[in-house]
């Protein structure tokens, strides 16, 4: 028997194949809206995919390059985060 491993589309949409001017769907993990028109901006401290209602942009000193630069954090880093 061969077991053919197939990936089910989603809410029965095909796949789609061009990306013209279109950002692949994401979910802010603060808020669960999904977003499609816009690009993603990922927290950098969880990583997850936020909105812009739900991210804050803190200065963050780098020691490498001694500059101060805008870090992007999630609400929920920003609240818990105490680092
Ligand atoms: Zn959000
Ligand atoms: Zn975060």
């Amino acid at each position: 028997m061969c077991l053919e491993f197939v990936i089910p589309s989603r809410h029965g949409q095909p796949p789609k194949m061009t990306r013209e001017n279109q950002f692949s769907p994401w979910i802010c993990h603060v808020c669960d809206r999904t977003f499609q028109d816009i690009e993603s901006t990922a927290c950098s401290i969880c990583y997850k995919t936020t909105c812009a209602a739900h991210l804050r942009h803190v200065a963050h000193f780098n020691p490498e390059s001694d500059l101060y630069e805008l870090r992007p954090i999630c609400l929920h880093c920003a609240v818990t985060g105490s680092s």
